[in-house]
This record gives structure tokens, C-alpha cells and sequence, in this order.
């Protein structure tokens, strides 16, 4: 399949040119320009309309621009944006007790991004290893999932098994082992055979490795492993949460509990950085004045954006759309099972789609799906996510499956 068959208009090569001569190539965009956004739709520099199935990775999970996240910000800009935690602000309060009501923690730590938020959950555990649970000095072991993606930093790329991601940023952190996402007997045996492990991090459902969900059962077997052995459950809902799958959480989809939810993406509305960890005090009480912090962690911008996400998100709203329209998008992506797509994996309107090899990778079919006007990426070569915003309408949805069916059809021919 050709890469993109409808040609680039001036402003777009314009913008793309500039792009890559200033900016470093740690990314590789498909060839589009977008200029604004409304709802799950983006204008490019040419006046062009596309459907935006990928979100953000979910940071847009209330789609571009949502009317009640951008007056709530504009409110606080003409209010106050920063103070930094050397003096208290009036919004950090408020939204540190939404966070908890709606985790059912006791407390939280706001950071930005997500990985930093994965950073304070790593510290965190160690520290509540040595503080409380008793394990010898620098003898913590953090559990994690091969497959996983968590971030970027150094400490995160040490655990990863992604090699573009980790290759030539060694030495390593160590204090990680890896078992197989899904395997239960795998991870009993590490918490038998290590004395030392202080938790488990997983991601419910791994996101970047294209929407790979556990067997039934495994996050509640998790839970009760990590309850037996003494050793926190970390749940990376960073991409998983918020509504995504059709629950506020994804572990909620099997009523488990974990003991530190880390968050991030979609709770600063894809309007700015906010991520945060949530927990008891009995594991977040470890955290002591100077011991962890963020210049912009806890601004009172982003907690004010963060508050009004909550107060959208306690409506249940966003969940029942991504439970509807993800079950049109499921029941639209089977069909097409067999035609091209060889497997579909489906939890709320989140999709990640294997391509059959003879269509060309996962690439080619993103910018068959441009051409088509949906944006959407390729996961790992020959897979496609998706995840519209949870605004998008039934029309919306049947857009994108009608672009779907056309993009592997003309890939076929
Ligand atoms: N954790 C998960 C599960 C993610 O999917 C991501 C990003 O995709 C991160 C952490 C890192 O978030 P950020 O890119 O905001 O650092």
C-alpha cells in the first residue's frame, strides 16, 4: 500500500518542514497538521475535518475544547495559575478531596505527567518497603509486567522490554523483575521466591502493547496475591482510567481495589499536564515535607481543570458513553474479523486491532484511515488502537467504521 495517496497542500509541507528541521525526531506524526479542535474532531491547515480516534491516548477523553473544562479554565487563568507548594493555593484542597472521593483513598499527590506519576508510585513503595513493611535498606523489589509501558524516564525505561524505548540509556535502575502480564502462577512464584518485593505494578489493561486485556479474574487474583504476600497493588490507570473502558476505573470492571491508583492523561481534560497518585495513609503517609514534589505539581490551573473532570466524571455520563458506543464499535470492528482484521480486543471505546500482513502494517492503515479522514496510530506493527473521545455521537462512530471497512478494502485490492 502507498503511504499517503492524497497529496500534502503547501501549508501542511510548510509546517511539517519546520517541524522536523527545529524539533528533535523522537516522534514520527503522520502527515497531518492540525490546527483546532472541537469535540472528537480536529481542523488541519487546510480546512480539512478529521475524526480524532486516538485522543490524545486518552488525554482527550472529553473530546477538544469541552465547553464546561475550558470555562472552568479560563475562570482560573483569570484567577491565579501558579504558586508552587511553597505556599498553599485555594484549589488544591478542593480537588484533592474529589480525587479521594472518587478513588475512595485517603490521600493524593498531584504531579503532571504520567510517568512522573509512576515515579511517585515507585518511591512511594520503596519507601513504604523500608518504613513499614520492614524490608532490609536498598533491598526493595517492584513486581512488573513484561509488555508493560509506563513512561520514559530512566528508571521506567529499566523495566521496560521495549527495545527502541530503553536501548542506549543504561545503566539501568535496578530493583525490577518481570513476569508475563496475565500468567497468575508466575507472579505467585516471585512473590514466594523474593523476600524483598514491596509491590506489584501492572497496567489493567496494557494500553500501548494495543489494548491487550488479562485472562477473566487475573486483576482479582492479583489482589488477593498482593493482599496474601503483603505487597501493594499498583494500578497504572493512566490511560485505562477515567471512563475509558466503560468504568471510572478498569479495575472496577472486576471490583478490585488496588492500593495505589496512578493517574494522569485525561485528568487535566487535554487541557494541561496533571497526573497523581492516589492511596491510604498508611502507604502515602510515608511522604514527608522534602521528600518528593513538583514545581507545577498541584497548581492550583491544573487542580481547578482536575476538579471539574471529577465533577463530570461522578455523573456517570462519560462512562455510559463509552460503554454504548464501544459496543457499537466492538460489534463494527468484528465484522470486519476476517477481512483483513484478524483480532479485535474491546473494552469500552477503546479498541486495539491486529491486522492480517497481507493488508500491509499497521502504518500503512493509518494513512489509509487519514486519506478517510479518522486519525488513528499504529501499536507495535501490525496492530491499530483506537479511542475516539467519549463524545464522540452514534454518527461519529459509524464514520469511523465505514472509513475502517473502506481503508482494508482498498489495502486489499
Ligand atoms: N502509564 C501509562 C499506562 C501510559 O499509557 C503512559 C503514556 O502513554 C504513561 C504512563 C506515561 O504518561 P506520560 O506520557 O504523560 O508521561
Amino acid at each position: 500500500m502507498a503511504e499517503q495517496s492524497r497529496p500534502a497542500g503547501a501549508s501542511t509541507r510548510a509546517a511539517i518542514e519546520q517541524t522536523e528541521r527545529w524539533a528533535a525526531r523522537n516522534y514520527h506524526p503522520l502527515p497531518v497538521v492540525i490546527a483546532r479542535g472541537e469535540g472528537a474532531w480536529v481542523t488541519d491547515v487546510e480546512g480539512r475535518r478529521h475524526l480524532d480516534a486516538l485522543a490524545g491516548y486518552s488525554a482527550l477523553n472529553f473530546g477538544h475544547g469541552h465547553p464546561r473544562l475550558l470555562a472552568r479554565a479560563h475562570a482560573q487563568l483569570d484567577a491565579l495559575t501558579l504558586t508552587s507548594r511553597a505556599f498553599y493555593n485555594d484549589q488544591l484542597g478542593p480537588f484533592a478531596e474529589e480525587l479521594c472521593a472518587l478513588t475512595g483513598k485517603a490521600l493524593t499527590l498531584p504531579m503532571n505527567t504520567g510517568a512522573e506519576a509512576v515515579e511517585t508510585a515507585l518511591k512511594v513503595a520503596r519507601k513504604w518497603g523500608y518504613r513499614v513493611k520492614g524490608v532490609p535498606e536498598n533491598q526493595a523489589t517492584i513486581v512488573v509486567m513484561e509488555g508493560n509501558f509506563h513512561g520514559r524516564t530512566t528508571t521506567i525505561v529499566s523495566f521496560s522490554d521495549d527495545k527502541v524505548a530503553r536501548d542506549d540509556y543504561g545503566p539501568f535502575t535496578p530493583g525490577f523483575v518481570s513476569v508475563p502480564f496475565g500468567d497468575i502462577d508466575s507472579l505467585r512464584a516471585v512473590l514466594e521466591r523474593e523476600s524483598g518485593v514491596v509491590a506489584v505494578l501492572l497496567e489493567p489493561i496494557q494500553g500501548e502493547r494495543g489494548v491487550v486485556l488479562p485472562p477473566a479474574g487475573y486483576l482479582q487474583q492479583v489482589r488477593e496475591s498482593c493482599s496474601a504476600a503483603g505487597v501493594l497493588m499498583i494500578a497504572d490507570e493512566v490511560q485505562s482510567g477515567l471512563a475509558r473502558t466503560g468504568e471510572t476505573f478498569a479495575c472496577d470492571h472486576e471490583g478490585v481495589v488496588p492500593d495505589i491508583y496512578v493517574l494522569g492523561k485525561a485528568l487535566g481534560g487535554g487541557l494541561v499536564a496533571l497526573s497523581a497518585i492516589a492511596a491510604d495513609e498508611r502507604v502515602l503517609g510515608v511522604i514527608t515535607p522534602g521528600s518528593h514534589g513538583s514545581t507545577f505539581g498541584g497548581n492550583p490551573l491544573a487542580c481547578a481543570i482536575g476538579h471539574e473532570v471529577i465533577a463530570m466524571l461522578s455523573t456517570g455520563e462519560f462512562q455510559a458513553a463509552a460503554r454504548e458506543r464501544g459496543a457499537q464499535l466492538a460489534a463494527g470492528l468484528e465484522a470486519l474479523t476476517g477481512h483483513g482484521v484478524t483480532a479485535v480486543r474491546c473494552r469500552g471505546l477503546w479498541a486495539g486491532v491486529d491486522l492480517d500482513p497481507a493488508i500491509g502494517t499497521g502504518r500503512d492503515l493509518s494513512y489509509a484511515l487519514l486519506d478517510r479522514g479518522v486519525l488513528a496510530k499504529d501499536t507495535h506493527g501490525s496492530t491499530i488502537r483506537l479511542a475516539p473521545p467519549l463524545v464522540a455521537t452514534e454518527a461519529d462512530i459509524g464514520f469511523l467504521l465505514t472509513a475502517f471497512r473502506d481503508a482494508l478494502a482498498a489495502s486489499a485490492s
